[in-house]
């Protein structure tokens, strides 16, 4: 066995050696041997104005030099007023209600407590359950990691996770029945839905999460078209709440300010995280419609909270120099543009590359799967490693990309870069990942 150094900063594979990032300037990270990597991943889809923004910088400098922290039952501070007003005015309807916490993790706990404390403010106490689907990712903490359909982070903790139901995955590419319409597989997968909340008491039920598109379980599974409204219409029918997890699809990763409302469709809570920040600070959050915050209004008068850093002033300044930049350089409309380019290269390639199968994605928010072998449609790559090889040879030729999917039931890669990228980026990103594609092969 390789011994351990005497002390280290502990990595998730332990003995893993990862080049040391020196800086960051827009799309690109420089290493401390002079290697240049385009972040074609954003990180973990968080980078989403790219790194180094001076004024980002200078309204941390600000704030910090006014008020860094103060908390939350003793103060409230005028940049958390201000992101919660704002955040609100980009979200569907009257998701109009802003609660601030620290990563995405907390916020999708923070969507549980919430879910069941609205029923209990309502005389439902027995409503506990979350029911989430298969092949989705919620965060590590044990509340959501016990809400996450992904197989191979969930074992390792037995008992500990709560063990909530879940319901099939929608990915027509892989589950669609042959000779099955989009709209017919639309409607089997919503049965199926259903089915897995009626096999529960209804009267444990409290709400439902999904991704609108799911990120790091699958690698940018687009539901069928109607999938989320259907959703919607079951959860009013059955009487129960709908949780949108847009950690990876809000603030403009799509092409929208959320992925719901490209949609349509209002849930009764809309988490959000990575992309408020750009990275620039830890903060994650979760809106409230309007009939949810009068149930806690109307009963306890005590609603939903937790953390320390909860709605920190330094936290809430950078997010909103960071929504300055989305505002005012529309940046959303860049990511309509690009994702249009980077959509385009990316089926190019995989005409090229046949193992590149089922590119799919909205805005700048792309994956693919790799298939066993060259021309086979829907059999996953087997091997475990596929994804994370093809992340290391990505790397080496100076593009981070991100390893997504549960192997071996899909071997998916995302390609997500900052929304800021420009033409002659999304060129480079393409190049780089084209000669890691000829290599794999
Ligand atoms: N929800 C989704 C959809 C995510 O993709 C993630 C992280 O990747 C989380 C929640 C958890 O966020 P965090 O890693 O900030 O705790």
């Amino acid at each position: 066995m390789t011994s351990l150094p005497t002390s280290a900063l502990l990595k998730q594979t332990v003995l893993a050696e990862y080049p040391q990032v020196e800086y960051g300037r827009g799309v690109y990270l420089y290493d401390d041997q002079g290697h240049q990597y385009l972040d074609g991943a954003s990180g973990a889809m968080t980078a989403s104005i790219g790194h180094g923004v001076a004024e980002v910088a200078d309204a941390i400098r600000a704030q910090a030099a006014t008020v860094a922290f103060t908390y939350r039952t003793q103060f409230t501070n005028a940049p958390a007023e201000r992101l919660a007003a704002r955040i609100a005015a980009h979200a569907p309807d009257d998701l109009d209600y802003a609660f601030f916490v620290n990563s995405g993790s907390e916020a999708t706990e923070y969507a549980i407590r919430t879910a069941v404390g609205y029923w209990r403010e309502r005389g439902l106490p027995a409503k506990t359950k979350v029911l989430s689907r298969a092949v989705s990712y919620h965060g590590m903490t044990m509340g959501a990691l016990s809400m996450s359909g992904h197989d191979a982070r969930r074992p390792d903790y037995g008992n500990l996770l709560h063990p909530f139901p879940v319901a099939p995955p929608a990915h027509a590419w892989r589950y669609a029945e042959a000779g099955e319409t989009e709209a017919g597989y639309c409607s089997r997968t919503i049965a199926e839905f259903e089915a897995a909340v009626r096999a529960e008491d209804l009267d444990t039920i409290a709400a439902v999460i999904v991704e609108p598109i799911v990120g790091a379980a699958g690698g940018a599974l687009v539901p069928p078209a109607g999938y989320l409204s259907a959703l919607r219409e079951m959860c009013d029918r059955l009487g129960i709440l709908m949780i949108a997890d847009e950690v990876i699809t809000g603030f403009g990763r799509t092409g929208d300010w959320f992925a719901c409302g490209s949609d349509d469709v209002v849930p009764d809570v809309l988490v959000f995280g990575k992309g408020v920040s750009g990275g620039y600070a830890a903060v994650a959050g979760a809106l409230l419609r309007r009939h949810v915050v009068e149930a806690f209004a109307a009963g306890s008068g005590v609603a939903p909270f937790g953390h320390t850093f909860s709605g920190n002033p330094l936290g809430a300044a950078t997010c909103l120099a960071v929504l300055d930049v989305l505002e005012r350089d529309a940046v959303l409309e860049n990511v309509r543009r690009r994702g249009r380019q980077l959509e385009a290269g990316l089926r190019q390639l995989a005409q090229a590359h046949p193992r590149m199968a089922d590119v799919r994605g909205r805005g700048l928010l792309w994956g693919f799967e790799f298939t066993a072998e060259a021309g086979t449609t829907r059999a996953p790559d087997p091997a475990r490693q596929t994804a994370t090889a093809f992340t290391e040879l990505c790397s080496r030729h100076g593009l981070i990309v991100y390893p997504a999917g549960i192997a071996p039931l899909n071997n998916a890669i995302l390609i997500t870069p900052p929304l800021t990228i420009t033409e002659s980026e999304i060129a480079d990103l393409l190049d780089r990942l084209g000669r890691a594609l000829e290599q794999m092969e």
